[in-house]
């Protein structure tokens, strides 16, 4: 079997171009069996040999009629799909960010294609724990493949193949993976949630007739249980549109035996509820608010500029209403049949949008997280596929297949996280998703109420359309900011540990009124270094070089960059001292203290520590919402699109800790995330305060958010990247080069260096040690390259770096050492 299976004669002139999602550097060739040829299209999976013994589903981006010269070509072993999985212009997009982001098309397939749809010999496959022994409507092989597997819990694929002794597995084990029968392994670690769940409803007496009630409760007042059932299902029903059965189990305390005699009484009647994995939106759908006035000219300018661009930013300060623009172009899209892509920075952070959405349009929209799981990634890609109207999610939701796309609206545009940093492809989702609308022939739409700075200068030299929406909706007035001298308070002793006498008293009076108030502090944990006094010693991750962050409530020092934790020492290791101290502070630090000077507040924190479990956040969200909480101390989570109607005071603990960052863009990201935690006050009903706490008062920065002043800030801004050559008028590209041994990184570094220098001089900035000089026992070193913006240069940039890598990857004791690019890094 295995000769036949990578023998390399081939017999036919038609060939096929697969990728498969491996870091390989480009498109394979193999040729299509006589048999297979009437069936092969583009788009589809095929099974192809690759290495010695190695199996992979491909998909196939070019079918040919020219063999390529000089390489062996082997076959494909089977066709997987019948109809395509993929369109052309997801090809294209894959092919652009291969290209502009220097890294393979397989590592871009990787991230493109939900893991059910990449299939290898090594893949595992297992039972679903769902299976109901149902074997009706299995064919042979599927009906073998399922008994192995109940008996055998878990078998590769290379297995399956010996089982059914015949090399064609792909195909079927693709059709067991539809069916549900089977899943891929490394999913089951994930949350996966039946195709039905068990309900309960009253019968149909009591929904036609409340008032019979009653009877229920005589039937049931012989059993305590049973009434206490009773009760359990009229609370529980009230706020939701249908009742578990297990909620039921656990509310009222019963098991199914209770559920069961009422149903015979004719109380209850007990029934299976098919539920979407796409999720179903159950309440009712809202009507729309109006759009005022400053929307309707925003939507008309929009669709103007869209006659002649493709691009346009929505520039509309916090709390202007830019999301009912947003739903206004929804709404047109699906009227006609077309779709829609909204993407968000970080979906998990965006809950309230999410729902905001799914009041207007219900079930027309998909969300794509990375909650789903690789069953359900597949169920959105399918409806994308066959049309679904709106889908909402992170970058990665431009890798589905649209059919009829018409809007991309890109949430927030300015946010880094757009940008995704490991592993490549290191792509920047909304660069990539504004070549991705051109492709498909669709518009976007950037919203910000703060541009990053490429965007304004895109706009306003005319290659984007500009959009103003400089008031907030209802007529409310923007935040009072302003900011408050840290310093001079700490010189004259007022300082209560991190809160200045001005914060305290206006938190106080905030309270009093019942107004709600957020915290913004950039660092998370407690304190960030625990230090000793006579030597400076402090402590240090084993893995990485960073100072170990301090955890109250774990009482442990933990590294924010491997996760690594240590046990707080109390002797100095260095100098034996006893004096170590914890030093500067983060969110944990500032939710303690502030309960020392305001004990009954009703305090809760959040950030990435608080957040970590399940349905956290929105709990969080919905108790601030609900009021059950007075203060949110949070980091960046606190500044991401959310919208409370009862926070009149927003507290910035430290201005100083975001604008002293060594880093070209450290004002602009001080200005976006001032103005957007500034943004959340006062946003429904009366003006909002801001106070900022800063030791430096005179930095420009400041006097822009306090002014509310984006031009100011663009204007200074872009005139220090002008003289300084930074983005948007030079492109970056960072080189990180790793390895274990610090002696073989330095050498080859070295090496490389010079690969580089000889091929652009001057543009080339380093070796040099990062910030974080070594990161899970990787020493590490950067190269910086900085280009003029001019497409020649920048490509011949991208091919010496292509090249240099595969040079250094050839050079004896340097093979190992590894290089990720990162073009356009933040
Ligand atoms: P942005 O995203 O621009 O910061 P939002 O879209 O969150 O602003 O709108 C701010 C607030 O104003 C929200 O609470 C929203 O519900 C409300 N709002 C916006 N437009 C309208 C409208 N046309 N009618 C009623 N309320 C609106
Ligand atoms: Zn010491
Ligand atoms: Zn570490």
């Amino acid at each position: 079997m295995q000769e036949e299976l990578f023998h390399t004669e081939y017999t036919t002139e038609t060939f096929v171009q697969v990728l498969i999602p491996l870091a390989i550097p480009k498109p394979l060739t193999y040729y299509v069996p006589e048999n297979l040829i009437k069936d092969i299209k583009f788009g589809q999976r095929v099974e192809v040999p690759f290495g010695k013994t190695k199996l992979y589903s491909a998909v196939v981006i070019r079918v040919v009629n020219s063999k390529p010269e000089g390489v062996k070509i082997r076959p494909i072993i089977s066709i997987i799909d019948e109809k395509p999985i993929i369109t052309t212009e997801q090809v294209k997009l894959w092919e652009w960010i291969s290209d502009y982001y220097c890294c393979t098309m397989g590592e871009v397939l990787q991230a493109a294609l939900p893991a059910n749809l990449k299939l290898s010999s090594e893949t595992v496959l297992v039972l679903s724990p769902l299976f109901d022994e149902d074997y009706d409507g299995l064919t042979d092989k599927e009906f073998m493949i399922t008994e192995a597997l109940s008996i055998q819990n878990e078998i590769s694929i290379d297995n399956i193949r010996k089982i059914l002794s015949q090399k064609t597995v792909y195909p079927i084990i693709n059709s067991l993976i539809e069916k549900r029968i089977v899943y891929l392994k490394a999913e089951m670690k994930e949350k996966y949630k039946p195709k039905k769940i068990g309900c309960v409803r009253f019968a149909e007496k009591y929904v036609t007739d409340p008032e019979s009630l009653h009877e229920a409760f005589d039937l049931c007042s012989k059993s305590s249980r049973q009434t206490e059932a009773l009760m359990g299902y009229i609370v529980l029903s009230k706020d939701k549109p249908f009742v578990q059965k297990t909620e039921l189990y656990k509310k009222a305390n019963v098991d199914s035996s209770v559920l069961n005699a009422m149903q015979k009484k004719g109380i209850f009647e007990i029934y299976e509820r098919e539920i979407s994995r796409l999720g179903t939106y159950e309440d009712d759908i809202q009507d729309m608010f109006t759009l005022d006035e400053q929307q309707i000219r925003a939507l008309s300018e929009i669709k103007t500029h869209f006659e002649t661009k493709n691009t346009v930013l929505l520039h509309g300060v916090t709390g202007s209403g830019k999301t009912r623009v947003y739903i206004d172009l929804i709404e047109e899209a699906i009227k006609n049949g077309e779709q829609v892509l909204y993407l968000l920075p970080e979906v998990a952070l965006t809950a309230q949008i999410i729902s905001r959405l799914q009041k207007v349009f219900g079930d027309e929209i998909a969300t794509y997280h990375h909650k789903l799981n690789n069953h359900e990634r597949v169920e959105v890609w399918n409806a994308v596929s066959e049309g679904k109207s709106v889908v909402l999610g992170p970058r990665s939701a431009m890798f589905l297949p649209y059919r009829n796309l018409k809007w991309v609206i890109i949430d927030e545009e300015h946010d880094s996280s757009f940008k995704q940093n490991d592993p490549a492809p290191r792509y920047h989702g909304r660069d990539a998703a504004i070549y991705m609308a051109y492709v498909y022939g669709a518009k976007t739409l950037l919203g910000t109420a703060t541009p990053a700075l490429e965007t304004y200068y895109n706009a306003k030299k005319g290659k984007y359309g500009l959009v103003n929406m400089p008031k907030r909706y209802g007529d409310i007035a923007m935040p009072e900011i302003s900011v408050v001298d840290a310093k001079t308070e700490k010189q004259q002793r007022k300082l209560q540990s991190h809160f200045t006498t001005q914060l305290l008293d206006t938190m106080g009076k905030v309270l009093e009124r019942g107004e709600q108030i957020i915290l913004f502090q950039n660092r998370r944990g407690y304190a960030p270094a625990l230090r000793c006094q006579s030597c400076a010693w402090t402590q240090e991750c084993k893995h990485c070089d960073v100072t170990l962050t301090y955890h109250k409530f774990k009482h442990n020092l933990q590294c924010h960059y491997c996760g690594y934790q240590a046990p707080l020492t109390k002797l100095c290791p260095n100098c034996g001292d006893i004096d170590l101290r914890l030093q500067g502070f983060g969110t944990e630090k500032i939710e303690d203290e502030l309960k020392i000077y305001l004990p009954d507040a009703k305090i809760a924190r959040m950030d990435y520590d608080t957040v970590r479990s399940k349905n956290a956040h929105s709990k969080l969200i919905n108790d601030f919402e609900e009021k059950r909480i007075d203060i949110l101390v949070g980091t960046q989570m606190v500044t991401k699109g959310l919208d409370f109607e009862n926070v009149s005071l927003v507290g910035i603990i430290s201005a100083d800790q975001l604008l002293r960052f060594p880093d070209f863009r450290a004002s602009e990201r001080g200005f976006q995330l001032m103005t957007q935690v500034a943004g959340r006050a006062g946003r429904k009903k009366k003006q909002g305060r801001v106070l900022i706490q800063a030791m430096d008062v005179a930095h420009p920065v400041l006097r822009e958010v306090i002014d509310n002043d984006y031009q100011e800030f663009y204007a200074r801004e872009i005139m220090e990247r002008n003289a300084f050559k930074y983005p948007p008028y030079a492109r970056l590209i960072k080189l990180q080069l790793k390895h274990k041994k610090a002696d073989v990184l330095n050498h080859g570094a070295k090496i490389f260096g010079d690969y580089l220098v000889t091929a652009l001089g001057k543009r080339v900035q380093g070796p040099a040690v990062p910030h974080v000089g070594r990161v899970r026992n990787y020493y590490i070193l950067d190269f910086m390259i900085k280009l003029e913006m001019d497409m020649n240069v920048v490509n011949h940039a991208k091919r010496v770096i292509r090249e240099s890598i595969v040079k250094l990857s050839q050079e004896a004791g340097y093979t190992t050492i590894r290089v990720n690019v990162d073009v356009d890094p933040v």
